[in-house]
């Protein structure tokens, strides 16, 4: 039987971007994909967020998205967008790029990696004992594991075969999304009515002035709600149709579909992120209505939470139990997805009270104070994993500073590139005692004389020290001597 340390059941975005996070961390790991390649019939997501942006800089592959894609400020509550150009961020914006591009770009990046992918294949159920785990593929063989992750979207197989529950509630709105060609050149924008919300769009697009600029033909991308919820039929041309003649009085002459799916507010997230060597990832964990455009965005910085974790626990130099904190970091970041966009879907209601409200809270997000907090939370920026009590910077993502080294400048994310934790001492040269952990550490003496400023915290005390665990966030912040390091090091690297 073939085996593999990890095996991750999916290659969309999060499969892709958590099998990049194992081989860097030189962990034998392969990906089973239903799909024969990579192409996706649909475009599905529109973007990347700022803090994805950022989680990509940090492994020096920011620059392949930002090149394909429309930099625009797009994070948004309900109807209420934000400006965040203002935010202290290399990236004080989103990326509008489609999910099709974002996957080819991310496997591409795969490619270089020292990844096996067995495309055309399908993960059907698995076995687990003490030692490994049994993975069944569809074409009756096996491979046997260490570990399986389950990136497999949101029907998961991986979650059902474990048995973990998918708590949450059920859809209240559904809507038809497609790609199609129209004889006729529609009305562009979006429209709300007693239904709902729909809207028309094209595929190609450029942002001028901050404003999206469509050329005239080329795909349309239509979203009509469907007057009920709970259609289980794939949805034909002739649906899409009839939602368009409701709404708009004509159908524009539609015609050659490219992707026709359907889409609901269905709000669900597993109970449990791992049952013993089993993990989920990404929409295997957690699904919600694609509002804030949030879903992608969470499930990439699942994968990047759970990597660095993972990798050690199969390298046997931390404890299995270090697994326990990607659900005790993770399931709460989703939860608060979850949270946020059932209010936006509770906003987006077509009635005058709904309207009413809709309008005072747009009112409230126009103030400076809610508008960071709330722009904070949907570009991923304001990400805080409970670490205890101390400075500000502790659980936070760390800046992309400008660093003054003994070898000229660095950036902060460059030094993240090959996913290793380190060590930056900001205070007089010291020597702290890392010799246990010096060969899996970046250590390194630097001076920042700016100011040290957090997205909707703003200002924080310069600190001494930091330990910069490889997801980019803040494990441990020196007071000017090496107080509690050893022990940090030892919960987040092994003893
Ligand atoms: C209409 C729509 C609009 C959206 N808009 C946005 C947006 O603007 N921004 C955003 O962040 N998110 C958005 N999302 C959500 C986003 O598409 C998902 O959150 C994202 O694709 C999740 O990535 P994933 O890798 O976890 O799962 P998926 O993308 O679902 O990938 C799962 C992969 O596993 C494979 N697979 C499934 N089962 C098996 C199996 N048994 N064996 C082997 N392989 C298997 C599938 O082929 C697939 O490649 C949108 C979603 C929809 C439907």
């Amino acid at each position: 039987m073939t085996e593999h340390a990890v095996v991750i059941a999916g290659g969309g975005p999060t499969g892709l971007m958590l099998a990049a996070e194992l081989a860097l961390a030189g962990v034998d790991v392969a990906i089973v994909e239903r799909r024969a390649s990579q192409d996706l019939p649909g475009s599905r997501a529109g973007g990347l967020h700022s803090r994805t942006i950022e989680v990509l800089d940090q492994r020096g592959i920011a620059d392949r998205f930002l090149s394909e894609g429309q930099v625009v400020q797009v994070a948004a509550f309900g109807s209420t967008r934000f400006d965040i150009s203002d935010f202290p961020t290399r990236h004080p914006y989103a990326l509008g790029l489609w999910q099709n591009h974002i996957e080819r770009i991310l496997a591409g990046w795969v490619g270089e990696l020292a990844v096996t992918v067995y495309r055309g294949h399908e993960v059907t159920g698995f076995a687990q004992d003490d030692t490994g785990v049994d993975v069944a593929l569809s074409d009756g063989q096996s491979l046997r594991t260490q570990y399986l992750v389950g990136c497999d979207g949101g029907r998961s197989v991986v979650r059902k075969a474990a048995d973990i529950e998918f708590p949450g509630s059920d859809a209240t709105t559904s809507a038809l999304l497609a790609e199609v060609e129209m004889v006729e050149e529609p009305e562009l924008g979006t429209r709300r009515d007693a239904s709902g919300i729909h809207s028309l769009g094209k595929v190609e697009y450029e942002i001028r002035d901050g404003e999206v600029v469509y050329n005239e033909g080329g795909t349309v991308r239509v979203m009509v709600t469907e007057p009920h919820v709970g259609t289980t039929s794939e949805p034909m041309l002739r649906d899409l149709s009839e939602g368009l003649i409701a709404v708009y009085g004509t159908d524009y002459g539609i015609h050659s579909p490219t992707w026709i799916t359907r889409f609901t507010d269905m709000t669900r997230q597993a109970a449990a992120y791992r049952d013993r060597r089993i993990l989920l990832a990404g929409d295997a964990a957690h699904v919600h209505s694609p509002v804030g455009g949030q879903g992608l965005n969470t499930g990439v910085q699942d994968a990047v939470n759970l990597g660095w974790k993972l990798a050690q626990v199969v390298h046997q130099t931390a404890p299995e139990s270090l697994l326990d904190t990607y659900h005790a970091e993770r399931h709460p970041v989703a939860a608060r997805v979850l949270r946020n966009t059932m209010a936006q879907v509770a906003l987006m209601r077509a009635d005058d009270r709904t309207e009413a409200l809709r309008d005072t809270v747009s009112e409230l997000l126009s103030m400076d104070e809610p508008r960071k907090r709330f722009a904070a939370m949907m570009s991923g920026l304001d990400i805080h994993y409970d670490l205890g009590e101390g400075h500000l910077l502790l659980g936070r993502r760390m800046p992309d500073l400008d660093l003054a080294t003994r070898d000229g400048t660095v950036r902060v994310f460059t030094l993240l590139h090959d996913a290793h934790p380190v060590l930056l001492n900001l205070g007089k040269p010291s020597g702290f005692d890392i010799s246990r952990w010096a060969d899996r550490l970046v250590a390194m003496d630097a001076e920042y004389a700016g100011d040290w400023e957090l997205p909707a915290i703003g200002q924080v005390a310069a600190p001494a020290a930091v330990l910069i665990r490889p997801d980019g966030y803040v494990a441990w912040v020196g007071d000017g001597t090496d107080h509690g390091l050893r022990d940090v090091l030892t919960t987040w690297f092994g003893s």
